[in-house]
């Protein structure tokens, strides 16, 4: 997809700071962190929001949690805790029309979020 920063991310055309890749994710440092941790996890296809996900893509969103798990157990805050966000269209303030978990980490979750 021309114009997404994400596709440019997969492609490598556009560096990040890869944290975990695979055939069909790719997670990497968010720019802008909102906690300490703070990761974003895509998949390498284009896929603008949640609301153009199909029957066929349930595999692949489940991989972008079980991304989020392994990370979570590798770095250590798998046990004291951690929330993933997936934004859809504006009233949620997603920002790249590329879908993506946020993975957050290392400090108290306020809920509901803002
Ligand atoms: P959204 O607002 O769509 O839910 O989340 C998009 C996220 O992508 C934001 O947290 C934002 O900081 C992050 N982001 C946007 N552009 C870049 C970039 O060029 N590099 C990285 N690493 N993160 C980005
Ligand atoms: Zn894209």
């Amino acid at each position: 997809m021309e114009n997404c920063i994400f596709c440019s991310m997969v492609s490598g055309e556009i560096a990040c700071d890869k944290v975990f890749e695979d055939d069909e994710v790719l997670a990497f440092h968010d720019i802008n962190p909102k906690a300490p941790v703070h990761i974003v996890i895509i998949p390498q296809a284009h896929i603008a929001t949640l609301n153009d996900l199909d029957e066929a893509h349930a595999p692949l969103v489940g991989k972008l949690f079980l991304a989020a798990q392994k990370l979570a157990k590798e770095q250590g805050f798998a046990d004291a805790g951690y929330r993933t966000v997936m934004n859809c269209n504006r009233l949620a303030g997603q920002s790249v029309f590329h879908i993506h978990l946020h993975l957050l980490a290392g400090r108290l979750m306020g809920w509901p979020p803002g």
